[in-house]
């Protein structure tokens, strides 16, 4: 998957529509998909759609707004012939509209998010991969500078290394989003993309199967991160990520190298927090080295770090849970899909093939995350309160965090950012 608009998001896939909620700091849709749902705060997944919001009504029918795009695709260089072919009976899917107006009303929380992405069979299974794929990926290390455990890592997250790639036409997939989806715009510039790809000849209108918000195959790359990052590995003259596990391995690593993954180094740690620790600190934008987190009192174990590197505390679960040290790697990982969930995820999993990875100390489970509508609600008192958290659309960003942040300091309570049913309640 990679999607993401503004931050560049690059996938989707079926684990980053799982995470819907998580993110911190993702605006809205983008992420990996930029279709994919937005990433809330916190972590993810979602039950079932409890909202369906109202899709734009299309002042135009199918074969009209097909006709117009037929112009567009064909100035931008598409052939007739192929764009006919490949238009050819399309009709818009029902279920694509469905799937894109969904907004799911309650999130898992991130301990359950991280126990499902982490599985021991996804563990097992990734390390006979590693071994089995030994050769590939020494050689997609050695030419991109990106390390095998995080590739087979967002491999088991995208696709479970391959086994769940999405069925559906990308083509009428796209083509609904861009007839009368929520961001036509974005869509119709994914459906050019997947013209280009048809024309390049590198699959066939049949072999272009995806996520209903066409995330593409084993690594779930939307069609424009396919044109700019996709490439052949196996030298068989095609860029296959549906078929070749080599290709679509490399294909994650071009991306993650343009992305800014640092070889060998960290993508962060979980560290312990002095009492009395100022919680303000944990947030996106506030950036130091190791060294300089040491002297606050924080406490981890920097394998692999330079003195230069620098690094934000993340605090997936608020004050109460676990803390990590996060470093540009994570940013390269949230890259590909913009969750903290999911880097989280894609992280301690590369980790666990090697044995390590496991977290110390609990989660809050008995603090469950905010519903759709309670962090509207939330939104919505810190506004009358006069904090201004940006608009009420339920997702927790860098706005509605400081202005959390400052009602908790009004209170005197650790001033972590994290939305709680408590604090909602104190609002109200
Ligand atoms: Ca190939």
């Amino acid at each position: 998957m990679l999607y993401r608009t503004t931050r560049r998001p690059l996938c989707l896939t079926l684990a980053s529509l799982l995470l819907l909620a998580a993110c911190a700091e993702t605006p809205q849709t983008e992420a990996n998909s930029p279709i994919t749902p937005a990433q809330p705060q916190a972590p993810a997944v979602v039950s079932p759609p409890a909202q369906v919001s109202t899709a734009p009504v299309s002042a135009i029918d199918f074969a009209t707004w097909r006709q117009q795009f037929r112009g567009k695709a064909l100035q931008a260089g598409i052939q007739s012939e192929l764009f006919d072919r490949v238009f050819a009976g399309v009709t818009p899917d029902p279920s694509v509209v469905r799937a894109d107006g969904a907004q799911p009303e309650f999130t898992r929380p991130v301990w359950e998010y991280l126990e499902g992405a982490i599985s021991p069979t996804r563990v097992r299974k990734g390390q006979a991969l590693l071994s089995q794929h030994a050769a590939t990926l020494s050689a997609i290390e050695q030419r991109y500078g990106v390390n095998r455990e995080v590739l087979v890592a967002i491999w088991g997250m995208e696709s479970s290394f391959g086994q769940f790639m999405g069925e559906q036409s990308v083509i009428r997939s796209l083509a609904t989003l861009a007839y009368e989806g929520r961001r036509p715009q974005f869509a119709e510039d994914q459906l050019l993309a997947a013209l280009q790809i048809l024309q390049s000849g590198d699959t066939t209108p049949a072999g272009l199967r995806g996520s209903w918000a066409g995330a593409m195959g084993q690594t779930q790359f939307i069609p424009t991160t396919y044109l700019s990052h996709a490439v052949d590995f196996d030298g068989d003259g095609r860029r296959d990520i549906w078929g070749s596990s080599a290709d679509a391995l490399a294909s994650a690593a071009h991306y993650l190298q343009a992305s800014g993954w640092q070889m060998d180094k960290p993508w962060g740690f979980q560290v312990a927090l002095p009492t009395g620790f100022d919680y303000a600190l944990a947030d996106t934008e506030i950036r130091k080295t190791y060294a300089q987190w040491h002297a606050l009192g924080v406490k981890g174990t920097p394998a692999g770090l330079a003195a230069e590197d620098t690094g934000y505390l993340l605090l997936p679960a608020g004050h109460r849970g676990p803390a990590f040290l996060v470093f540009r790697n994570f940013g390269a990982i949230l890259r590909y899909n913009n969750s903290s969930s999911y880097a989280l995820a894609v992280g301690l999993l590369s980790a666990r093939f090697d044995g390590g990875g496991q977290i110390s100390g609990s989660w809050p489970k008995d603090e469950r995350p905010l519903s759709r509508s309670e962090r509207v609600a939330l939104q919505e008192g810190l506004t009358q309160r006069g904090y201004n958290p940006g608009p009420a659309d339920g997702i927790i960003g860098a706005n509605t965090r400081r202005a959390i942040r400052a009602f908790q300091q009004s209170l005197g309570l650790p001033a972590d950012g994290y939305p709680t049913p408590a604090l909602l309640q104190q609002l109200q």
